[in-house]
């Protein structure tokens, strides 16, 4: 059996990118594929720390469990929800690889250099993140990840260290994960995923943004988020075309509705293709964006922490099992323990 696994931060509400990038994909394939794989979501509350902390870490956790189910998760036994915190073998194990991971390697990491190179007042965590995001997969021998696009080289550094540390042992201790080239496909699609900031479609859409006006959360008011679409920045070409390097700005916008209805990228293309009033494109994105979320969140409403809780504890039950077991498995090749 295959294992699938996800896990999204929860270091403040989920945007739109979050949900088409990462959420929804997870969910389509976890119902696809959870009657011959193994599926764990899990929340990534250690990898949540390294952000500022904004006190709503338990409000967060909660609701994006609520966030998968009102996707459209069908919960069975093949599906695995739990918390990182829970599970202590993340940490034990981030520590036994940061050991076989290198200064060099983590430090060429895009969104350390982003967020944390040069600067003394950057936490090791940021540093790290990529180590513990290694554990939470080898963990598991997961061996498709269907992240966004951003998170491609961690899982490229994934594979190194697991890699790295079978031959150093010479055993398959870790499930190689797929090639992103093949965790694309697999999630349908010819690349991660990228949704753009509102603002400046430059830059991805981030939940860290500081410009409200940027993203779109996805406990906005509808009304309110239409207004952001509206407001979003384009270009002065005058032409509708899908066209990510000249044109981010449209391409997003069309790139969105496509994925918020749920209809393929070229038809959406072929519908906009050539016009020339950018306000219709917008108001059409605007309607759906807004429809989309009036929906979700009356689904997201409907569910009780109750529910959560209770599929929480089931999970965390089970990937104790699991991550218990194999990092008993290295703890044994690398001489902490004795096999027995
Ligand atoms: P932060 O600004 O705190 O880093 P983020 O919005 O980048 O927040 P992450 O928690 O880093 O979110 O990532 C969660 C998941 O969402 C990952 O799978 C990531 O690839 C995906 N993701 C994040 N932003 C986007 C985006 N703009 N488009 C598509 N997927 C995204
Ligand atoms: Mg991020």
């Amino acid at each position: 059996m295959k294992t699938i696994l996800t896990g999204i931060r929860v270091n403040g509400e989920l945007t739109l990118g979050n949900y088409l990038g990462a959420l929804l994909p997870m969910t389509r394939l976890a119902n696809q594929h959870s009657q011959d794989s193994k599926i764990n979501i899990f929340i990534p509350d250690l990898h949540t720390i390294i952000s500022d902390i904004d006190g709503n870490l338990q409000t967060n956790l909660i609701k994006s469990i609520k966030y998968y189910l009102a996707s459209g998760l069908e919960l069975n036994d093949n599906i695995h929800i739990y918390r990182q915190s829970f599970v202590p073998a993340h940490s034990e194990l981030t520590w036994l690889l940061n050991c076989f991971a290198t200064m060099g390697e983590v430090s060429r990491m895009i969104q350390y250099k982003e967020k944390g190179e040069g600067k003394d007042s950057a936490n090791v965590g940021i540093f790290d993140y990529p180590v513990l995001m290694a554990a939470d997969i080898l963990l598991y021998d997961a061996n498709y990840i269907p992240v966004g696009e951003d998170q491609f080289q961690h899982l490229e550094l994934t594979r190194d260290i697991a890699i790295r540390i079978n031959n150093r042992f010479d055993q398959e201790i870790f499930t190689i994960p797929a090639k992103t080239t093949d965790q694309a496909k697999f999630m349908g699609v010819d690349d991660g995923i990228r949704i753009r900031s509102l603002t400046n479609p430059e830059k991805k859409m981030s939940k860290s943004d500081i410009s409200e006006h940027s993203k779109i959360m996805l406990s906005d008011d509808p009304e309110a988020a239409a207004k952001k679409i509206m407001s979003a920045t384009t270009d002065s070409i005058g032409k509708i075309q899908f066209d990510m390097f000249n044109q981010p700005g449209i391409s997003n916008l069309l790139q969105i509705e496509s994925l918020i209805t749920n209809q393929p990228l070229q038809i959406v293309i072929s519908r906009w293709a050539g016009e020339t009033n950018y306000g219709d494109l917008k108001n059409q994105v605007a309607t759906s964006v807004k429809t989309f979320l009036t929906d979700f969140q009356t689904k997201v409403n409907d569910i009780t922490d109750q529910k959560v809780l209770e599929v929480l504890e089931k999970g965390e039950i089970y990937a104790n099992q699991i991550a218990n077991a194999k990092l008993h498995q290295v703890q044994v090749a690398l001489g902490l323990r004795k096999n027995a």
